[in-house]
């Protein structure tokens, strides 16, 4: 079956009339079944001889001959660049921009905005069929979260990273979509049509990372009904996160200090004025946002360090100016304040650092088991009253997460699970959702306060433009047949 030409049908005599004629056309190769132009990597559909001479006549085909990229190529390098740069296609119109491009490149041709659009489907499937091709028959790590979105709605974006033994490889977004109603069940629906979507098996799936949510649990859960066999870890960080969450309410004294002396600066020139003339030499308090990995604890560590410094000046501040002002002074005057703010920067700079390294999703498999060790052992040896119960955060999070426990064996090599036999494929696998994270932020950059009228499926072409650069930088575009030049009427459906 798979030796029938793909399109046309044509009588079996033709294949005598096609080698009588291919041979005058040096670019040109028949095999018994199509006629395929070496230059173009194209499959021709046609076996008549008139339909070859307008082939290698075709601007297309003299222009990939001489190396000129051909206007299809131009429109999708264009697109490219400005997705990557998070430059709205609309520029294409701007008058400005027009002139610009008119004085220093006229010999090529600019599209218009509405012209540009019309490539983006058939990018668009490039990339998708890209992908299928690169992901067929390997063993796959998968990666969801959901978000909120500017709009206050649900977005759930899921990654995909291919397991591959000796390097860590790019992440690659498969789908961000929007739901009205977001739920364990919907999530596990857009899962499952995504994988089958881009041709995945379910046992093709080795690991499925999420954060800590119940939701989540119960995604993976499902999933694992739908017959994928996976190991559900839940983010490493998110954990970590959780841990220092626990340190913070352990130090409400200090929580207080934060927060008062954050809102003493926050749009205050006068006062930042006043701190930069005290203290010429030191950095501005940070703005601690909690929901950001180790921020709290990093400012923290900031008022550990120059305690004395930022008493001073919060102290010339006169108190009934604003509550905060009163407030932040009654934390640095309070000794108790002082001293946990040591206990904080002696005892979890450890948890601090381990969440940075974590930040990377590169390491391997043996580096980010080495971390959550050591960060393990540290947390287990300090001698403090108050870190009991952080601890007891840290092994909690760890005992909920029974398939960590399982990875840990499998790589140890002490396990008997079916998995097993996959050992080498987690040399790289990742035991965090940084990936995912990292997808919001950009889905945050194009779905911005000037741009909420962008539809799903155009923002989620971006995304997955933005994410295949890192995968295959170059190829995109690159196997388009002269046709596509012709195509390029169709309607602008993702605008
Ligand atoms: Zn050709």
């Amino acid at each position: 079956m798979s030796n029938e030409p793909k399109g046309k049908k044509r009588p079996f005599p033709f294949a005598d009339k096609v080698r009588k004629f291919i041979a005058d056309f040096e670019d040109l190769q028949y095999d018994g079944a199509k006629i395929v132009c070496t230059i173009c990597d194209s499959d021709l559909m046609c076996w008549d001889k008139y339909d070859c001479i307008k082939h290698v006549n075709s601007q297309h085909h003299r222009d990939k001959k001489q190396g000129v990229p051909s206007k299809f190529q131009l429109m999708v390098d264009l697109l490219l660049m400005l997705v990557a740069c998070n430059v709205p296609l609309s520029i294409l119109d701007k008058q400005p921009f027009r002139e610009f491009w008119k004085k220093y490149a006229p010999e090529l041709h600019l599209p218009s905005t509405r012209s540009i659009n019309t490539y983006l489907p058939e990018v668009r499937k490039d990339v998708i069929d890209k992908i299928k091709c690169g992901v067929k028959n390997k063993q796959l790590w998968l990666c969801v979260d959901e978000t909120t979105d500017i709009k206050k709605i649900s977005v759930v974006n899921i990654i995909i990273r291919i397991l591959d033994s000796l390097h860590p490889a790019s992440p690659l977004l498969l789908a961000s979509r929007r739901l009205t109603k977001c739920t364990a069940r919907t999530i596990t629906r857009v899962v499952l049509d995504t994988l089958e979507q881009f041709e995945i098996s379910a046992s093709q799936v080795l690991l499925f990372v999420t954060d800590g949510a119940a939701s989540m649990r119960l995604v993976g859960r499902s999933l694992q009904e739908h017959g994928c066999r996976f190991l559900h870890i839940t983010c490493k960080i998110h954990a970590l996160h959780l841990v220092a969450e626990t340190v913070r309410n352990c130090f409400p004294g200090v929580d207080t200090l934060i927060t008062s002396t954050n809102k003493v600066f926050l749009k205050s020139p006068k006062r930042l004025r006043a701190f930069h003339d005290k203290c010429p030499d030191i950095p501005e308090p940070p703005q601690s946002i909690l929901t950001h990995w180790g921020t709290w604890l990093k400012a923290a560590f900031y008022y550990a360090v120059y305690f004395q410094q930022i008493k001073t000046v919060i102290l010339q501040f006169k108190p009934d100016e604003a509550a905060a002002i009163k407030e932040s002074q009654t934390q640095f005057q309070d000794i108790s304040v002082e001293n946990d703010l040591q206990t904080i920067h002696n005892n979890y700079k450890g948890l601090h650092d381990a969440i940075e390294k974590l930040q990377n999703s590169a390491l391997s498999l043996a580096e980010s088991l080495q971390i959550v060790d050591d960060i393990g052992s540290t947390l287990h040896a300090i001698k403090d009253v108050k870190n009991d119960c952080v601890v007891e955060k840290w092994e909690s999070v760890l005992k909920k997460n029974s398939d960590f426990i399982k990875l840990r064996e499998i790589w140890g090599g002490a396990s008997t699970d079916t998995l097993s036999e996959c050992r080498e494929y987690f040399n790289y696998a990742c035991v965090t959702s940084v990936d995912v994270e990292h997808s919001f932020s950009q889905y945050n950059h194009i779905f911005s306060s000037k741009r909420t009228c962008l539809l799903e499926e155009t923002v989620e072409t971006y995304l997955m433009l933005q994410n295949i650069r890192k995968w295959c930088p170059v190829s995109l575009g690159d196997n388009t047949d002269n046709t596509s030049d012709n195509n390029k009427a169709t309607s602008s459906r993702t605008s």
